[in-house]
């Protein structure tokens, strides 16, 4: 064994630079941490060359004093905690006194600072974390810090940076973090001179959100709640502007971005059964609890925290979104799009569109000016403000010309959801298209006008107009009837049992899982190798439809889904419910039409499928009146 020695503070904050210091990106958000930290009101982050040769944060806030500065920049020097016991209830962004020795110890840096009350400020330079120069400066009271020429002693670091392109792309996500973080501060980001993000630091998130994630927002729900002594608030999307990935989830914990599985799966468990498997939402959300209830400091770039009460988080995120979800009374309207209108407000400078699709710049002013035409204009209004403000699409649309199809009464009324002989859509009706009086109940406010495409039933009621979409809603009805039914779904033995040929794995999956399977109706036995044999199965289900739910089945389960019984349960049942509903292009009698617009009238609830789509959409009198050119 060589001799042991304690190693030298510049090669202990080497190596703490390894973990705290990983790109230009996690520089600022320790920069504009500790300016937030700083209670600056302004906040403006500069980079060229991705952020590797020079990055500049400058800040309005407290400053330091000399002696301050010089201190700032050794390992374990901090203002914001003095004993152990404060650890325990953090109430700032940074406290471990790490960030600047790190940054320091690999890069050069010039530092000005100067507090209120002094009449000059001090100005140093360090390379490689010693202080090489230092001087009285003029200069205004907060402070700013130059990073320059990043790793450029860590030749091993600087190997893994990308290009300047990427590097340059997260400090961007790292400035909206800030961003979305802190409504109440207003920063500006510049990327080789250009900027390209400014928020109006009014401490509305909206504004905050709107700036960052561009006109999106425009359409997502706000949530505000309250779970015993926790709070949540923030935006998220509705389940039919769902999003491939997760890359648009953000979540705060004290105002501190955060990575955390529980939040994403409280977030998610909330759109469980609205949106299309593969889909995700988005979301700003912010959690606000005692901070004696969660441990800040279980990772050194403190994106990760612990909660001691992980249920109640849970609950508080996951009925806050559903809560918020659920209050969204209207439902989606038919679009047509805007033509642009006469201008309502200025549209803000255009932003570097093409590559940071969710970038928005506007000052305070045309916040104010986009927020005040937001609040007090009626819908049409608004959403010319919006139009303007996301610079306008170009495209008119088409007004709807097709033929309407009024189904012809039916002599026998087929039996719900059996398919017509042949796969392709059925013949119209040999009558003459008269018009049929739908047989209307006197006692309900609306009236059923007919159907379109055989897919999409038109209702009138009042001065608005409503498509249902009959598969979908029948779907949907269906799934919540079989759900409710939270025991055993009842089930049917088929007379001649079904064969159902499926990949060796598909097949092995299904008969791994033959009480699972039972539980939700089905019945089957090994038949050969690839094959098994459907002998019983759900009774909302149509033999001839057997085959086919098995195979999806099997997909369901074999996608990986296993470990939670209900959320296979529940695809099951998705599944069922699809194959069961009546389809699109079918001819359906008037009565059962009747019954399906009664529920889905009835029910606010009913507004998406089980994937996501949207059961029923508005169109109003004056959106017609508009596209007319009656208005
Ligand atoms: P921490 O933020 O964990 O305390 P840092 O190394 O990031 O550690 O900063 C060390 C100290 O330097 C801070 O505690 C703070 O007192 C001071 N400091 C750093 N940046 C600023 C700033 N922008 N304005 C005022 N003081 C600052
Ligand atoms: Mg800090």
């Amino acid at each position: 064994m060589p001799k042991i020695i304690q190693l030298s503070p510049h090669v202990a904050n080497l190596i703490a630079a390894g973990e705290v210091v990983e790109r230009p990106a996690s520089v600022v958000k320790e920069l504009l941490e500790n300016a937030v930290d700083a209670g600056a009101s302004q906040v403006t982050v500069e980079i060229r060359d991705g952020g590797m040769t020079f990055l500049r944060v400058t800040d309005n806030g407290c400053g330091m004093s000399s002696e301050d500065a010089r201190t700032a920049f050794l390992r374990h020097a901090t203002s914001k905690l003095r004993q152990a016991e404060d650890l325990s209830a953090i109430a700032t962004m940074g406290f471990r006194g790490e960030a600047l020795a790190a940054i320091a110890s690999v890069s050069r840096i010039d530092l000005m600072t100067k507090t209120p009350g002094s009449l000059s400020g001090t100005s140093l330079h360090l390379e490689a974390g010693s202080i090489t120069e230092e001087s009285e400066a003029g200069c205004p009271d907060g402070t700013t810090i130059i990073v320059r020429d990043l790793f450029y002693n860590t030749p091993a670091r600087m190997k893994f940076m990308k290009s300047d392109t990427v590097e340059g792309g997260k400090v961007a996500a790292a400035v909206q973090l800030q961003a979305l973080a802190h409504p109440e501060v207003s920063f500006r980001f510049l990327r080789d001179g250009k900027q390209v993000l400014s928020t109006p630091g009014t401490g509305d998130l909206e504004a905050a959100v709107y700036c960052v994630y561009g006109r999106d927002c425009a359409r997502m729900v706000k949530v505000e709640s309250r779970w015993e002594n926790y709070t949540l608030t923030g935006y998220v999307t509705k389940p039919t502007d769902s999003r491939p990935s997760r890359a648009l989830q953000t979540f705060f914990v004290n105002d501190r971005p955060v990575k955390s599985r529980l939040l994403i799966a409280a977030l998610e468990e909330a759109y469980r059964n609205q949106i299309m498997s593969g889909k995700f939402p988005a979301c700003v959300l912010h959690l606000k609890v005692p901070a004696n209830t969660v441990d800040v400091n279980v990772h050194p770039a403190k994106t990760e925290v612990k909660f001691l009460s992980e249920k109640a988080v849970f609950d508080c995120v996951h009925y806050g979104v559903l809560g918020a979800l659920n209050k969204t009374v209207d439902r989606p309207q038919v679009q047509f799009k805007t033509p642009p209108a006469p201008t309502p407000v200025q549209p803000p400078k255009a932003a570097p569109q093409k590559q940071e699709t969710f970038f928005r710049t506007m000052t305070a002013a045309e916040y104010k000016t986009f927020s005040s035409a937001m609040q007090d204009a009626p819908q049409p209004k608004k959403e010319a403000a919006i139009a303007t403000v996301a610079a306008i699409e170009q495209t008119r649309s088409l007004p709807l010309r097709e033929h309407v199809v009024i189904p012809a009464p039916m002599p026998n009324p087929i039996p719900v959801a059996q398919p017509p002989k042949s796969e392709t859509v059925p013949e119209p009706p040999a009558a003459e298209p008269e018009q049929v009086a739908m047989p209307m109940p006197q006692d309900i406010p609306w009236r059923l006008v007919g159907e379109l495409y055989r897919s999409y039933v038109l209702v009138e009621q009042g001065e608005e107009a409503f498509l249902i979409d009959k598969h979908a809603a029948h779907e949907r009805i269906l799934f919540d009837k079989l759900k409710q039914k939270q025991e055993a779904i009842s089930s049917q033995v088929l007379l001649t049992p079904v064969p159902c040929r499926l990949s060796p794995d598909a097949a092995a999956e299904l008969l791994a899982n033959r009480e699972l399977l039972q539980e939700l109706g089905f019945e089957l036995d090994q038949f050969g190798d690839n094959t098994v044999l459907l002998r019983q199965i759900p009774m909302d289900l149509s033999p001839e439809d057997a085959a086919d739910a098995a195979e999806a089945l099997a997909a369901d389960l074999l996608s990986g889904r296993r470990e939670d019984r209900n959320s296979v349960r529940d695809e099951v049942l998705h599944t069922v419910a699809c194959k069961a509903a009546i389809k699109a292009g079918w001819h359906t009698d008037e009565k059962e039409l009747l019954a399906l617009v009664r529920q889905v009238m009835e029910n606010d609830e009913l507004k998406y499928c089980p994937h996501g789509r949207p059961i029923c959409i508005s169109l109003s009198k004056k959106q017609l009146e508009k596209q007319f050119k009656r208005s």
